[in-house]
């Protein structure tokens, strides 16, 4: 049973005080490189203490690690104090349980948003958030370079429930604008966008959904909350898959979605009959990954920076999707909404075929060959071997995935070391 005294879990269990988020012209907020953005400079102490009890069970510091699947009731009056929602406590394990809790309420405040929903994967939460939203002959219009799993979720799965999906092509806001239909009920796209990095003007596609009266939705996974603010530029949905960033040591898998009480309301109550929650010892893994949250984007913008101006001047390179970069098509629109641009870098190998492209891939020393980023090992693959092996050469073309083309996610390792790294494997790979 999921009661909406569930959901008043998610605040009635709060204890820390926080301040509030800092105005955009307190000193306490941060200017985004040459840009007019404004961002919190207090993301490191909600990321340690938002959404925690102040005292905890066993007075431990650290939240302890539930192992249950249901949670008892003392008598039969506090089972109807439950239901009547007199009483918000934990029921039963698919429901979510204390840690979840936690964590929800801890990215719903890094992200500036009322209530986060926590998914077991990243995947979970986007088929979760637009299974909760859409219904038969209801449309969804995605900008194309959304991850390629979202996409075969709407193309082949939404639509045997009778849901129509468009794609058109990244940052066209008139094309998105023109596919709108009486039907449309949402518009989806990524900021950055992987691998090309191309960055969504939040404020405009926020505004058409406005006037259409369309929700829209952003999977900012690349950016985090560190980077970048969708709410406060008026996104209804801000997703993210915390296997990233947020978790931020390959070493687990999750999702998240948040928005406002009111809309999370439907959500949250599917993925009570979804079933696709956190256990709790995966959640700890989470909790304890986002501690250290701020002082690792600061170094993954840091070495993504770097990597991507090595990479650019590099003789071998022919070209590097980096939104720190001048050269980059979303260069401007990465200033204006973005405080860093993160650790994921795409280069292309100058006069290279795929097996010259793959040399360069296996004469690395530290990153490790692997899908995902956001990790604190830097990882790198070739995307036309890692996600689009299967795909026709028309269609590697469609979705602009070249032979050449390298990913690296940078880690948190030295930025020198790194570098030294990729020069020699550029050097010696044939
Ligand atoms: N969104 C983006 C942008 C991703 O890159 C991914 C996975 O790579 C997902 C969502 C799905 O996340 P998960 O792997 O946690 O299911």
């Amino acid at each position: 049973m999921l009661t909406t005294a569930q959901t008043k879990l998610t605040t009635a269990m709060s204890q820390v005080e926080m301040p509030k988020t800092p105005r955009s012209d307190s000193p306490k907020a941060q200017r985004s490189p040459d840009s007019s953005a404004q961002f919190a400079d207090d993301i490191s102490t909600k990321s340690v203490h938002a959404g925690e009890a102040r005292q905890k069970l066993g007075d431990s510091i650290t939240d302890p690690i539930f192992c249950a699947s249901t949670y008892t009731f003392e008598n039969t009056q506090s089972v109807i104090d439950f239901i009547e929602e007199a009483q918000p406590r934990e029921e039963y394990g698919r429901y979510g349980n204390p840690g979840e809790r936690i964590v929800e309420r801890k990215l719903a405040e890094l992200e500036g948003g009322e209530d986060a929903v926590l998914y077991s994967s990243g995947m979970a939460a986007i088929v979760g958030l637009l299974m909760s939203k859409l219904s038969s002959c209801d449309e969804v219009i995605f900008f194309d370079e959304c991850y390629h799993r979202s996409r075969e979720f709407c193309t082949k799965h939404l639509s045997r429930f009778g849901v129509v999906t468009r794609q058109v092509r990244t940052c066209d806001y008139e094309a998105m604008e023109a596919a709108i239909t009486p039907h449309t009920k949402m518009l989806v796209s990524e900021s950055p966008t992987n691998p090309h990095m191309s960055c969504i003007d939040l404020e405009r596609f926020a505004e058409l959904g406005k006037r259409h009266g369309i929700e829209t939705l952003i999977d900012a996974t690349l950016a985090t909350p560190y980077n970048l603010r969708p709410i406060e530029a008026g996104i209804d949905y801000v997703l993210h898959s915390a296997t990233k960033y947020l978790g931020g040591h390959n070493d687990l898998l999750a999702g998240v979605v948040i928005g406002t009480k009111e809309k999370m309301e439907s959500v949250r109550n599917l993925r009570g009959i979804m079933g696709a929650v956190n256990s709790p010892q995966n959640v700890y893994l989470l909790s304890r990954g986002l501690k250290t949250f701020e002082l690792r984007m600061q170094r993954h913008n840091e070495n993504g920076q770097r990597v991507a101006e090595f990479l650019e001047n590099h003789p071998r390179v022919q070209r590097v999707y980096y939104p720190g970069l001048a050269s980059h098509p979303y260069h401007e629109v990465a200033k204006k909404t973005m405080r860093g641009f993160g650790g994921l870098v795409t280069f292309l190998v100058k006069d290279a075929d795929w097996r010259g492209t793959a040399d360069i891939v296996d004469a690395v020393k530290i990153p490790r060959i692997a899908p995902s980023l956001g990790g604190v090992e830097s990882l790198i693959e070739q995307p036309l071997v890692m996600s689009y092996y299967q795909c026709t050469p028309e269609e590697r073309a469609e979705y602009g995935i070249p032979d050449n083309m390298i990913r690296m996610a940078c880690g948190i390792e030295n930025a020198d070391d790194l570098l030294a790294d990729l020069a020699r494997a550029l050097e010696t790979a044939s």
